[in-house]
């Protein structure tokens, strides 16, 4: 188990100094550093690429689409068997395999597809964009990429541009933003994915949104109403009901991998490599978050933030080597497990998630 405390951050090849309230530190102890070479990016990127070149297709994409294919193949026939029950333990059960299989296709699938780490091909990828991320996801493409790509992968933990502030909300409690709140993104997604548009003054993308979006739950609410015989107005609550757990793991894998972490200026930050050191975190295998949420947004986050346009497999398969490379020249590689985290949330939840995040002040590589 990986702990924490307070003190100030030096680590062989980067030393940085915190202001006052300090930021929370993996207390994780680096391998002893190498003594050949000081770690750039660019030697951890050949070592990755050489893996990458020698890989098939199989590892790079086909690995996830047999995941995909096979998980929705394999659920969606007995969730709708059981859609059609008189008695409610069934019916909930299915209600849960839907809930699974959604969440499969708004969070890994659409995650690999922003990133275009589906396939090869860009005009596919961006038809799975379109299809997975709008239709299915009921959220925007375009802000997907301008909030993740654009600004949360290049300025990871950068205070007011990648620091995952947009996952706070300062006013609600503990309890109420851990395990309440992210019951009602269902609901809310469509909302803030035309809100964003709007106020980007995004508008042609906001009514191809509305129309892909509106397509999307159209077709989900007339498929639950076919596969439970329901009503319209019955099948569109058992589509707020089934979307929503999920939710929960979802916002926290997003507050746990980030938040927490050393937040650095836009002026005075590590490089890239150091960067994602720091500010990123790998939680440890989970069954379920890991095969429906992918290793991307679990295991291989680390892996994820240094190589964001690798499909899961490829990220599981390239983290032995990038965790041997961090941990051999001394930077800091941050594991921890879901419950640990979520106990570290829940108790020092003022401090991570309502104040300001303090500012680690980078100093330089030796
Ligand atoms: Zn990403």
């Amino acid at each position: 188990m990986v702990g924490y405390n307070l003190r100030p951050r030096q680590r062989n090849g980067l030393v940085s100094k915190q202001e006052d309230p300090p930021v929370l530190e993996s207390n994780n102890t680096p391998a002893k550093p190498s003594k050949e070479s000081k770690p750039t990016m660019g030697e951890l990127n050949r070592k990755v690429q050489t893996i990458i070149a020698k890989s098939s297709w199989w590892d790079r994409y086909g690995v996830d689409w047999c995941i995909i294919l096979l998980s929705v193949c394999a659920l969606l026939p007995i969730a709708v068997l059981l859609l059609r029950s008189d008695d409610w333990g069934p019916f909930l059960i299915g209600l849960a395999l839907l809930g699974l299989i959604h969440s499969m296709i708004k969070t890994k699938i659409s995650h690999l597809a922003a990133h275009g780490a589906l396939c090869k091909s860009k005009g596919w990828n961006t038809i799975w964009q379109y299809l997975f991320i709008e239709f299915f996801g009921s959220f925007s493409a375009v802000s997907s990429m301008d909030i993740h790509l654009k600004v949360h992968h290049p300025y990871t933990n950068i205070v007011g541009l990648g620091d995952s502030a947009i996952w706070r909300v300062p006013f609600l409690p503990c309890f109420t933003y851990m395990f309440v709140a992210p019951l009602l993104l269902p609901p809310l997604t469509p909302v803030v994915a035309m809100g964003n548009l709007i106020v980007d003054k995004k508008f042609v993308a906001a009514v191809k949104c509305l129309i892909v979006v509106t397509c999307g739950l159209v077709a989900n609410v007339w498929f639950i109403m076919w596969a439970g015989a329901m009503t319209c107005t019955k099948a569109i609550i058992c589509i707020l009901v089934y979307r929503a757990p999920m939710e929960i793991p979802y916002i926290h894998v997003n507050i746990f991998q980030h938040i927490g972490l050393p937040m650095y200026s836009r002026e005075n930050h590590p490089p890239r490599l150091q960067l994602m050191c720091n500010g990123a975190l790998n939680l440890t295998r989970a069954p379920i978050i890991n095969w429906f949420f992918g290793h991307s947004l679990v295991d291989c986050h680390v892996e994820h933030h240094l190589f964001p346009t690798l499909s899961d497999n490829m990220c599981a398969k390239v983290k032995p080597v990038v965790k041997e490379y961090i941990l051999g020249h001394g930077l800091a590689y941050q594991e921890e497990d879901y419950w640990d985290r979520l106990k570290l949330f829940v108790k020092k939840y003022k401090e991570l998630m309502v104040n300001a995040p303090p500012i680690t002040e980078f100093i330089g590589i030796q």
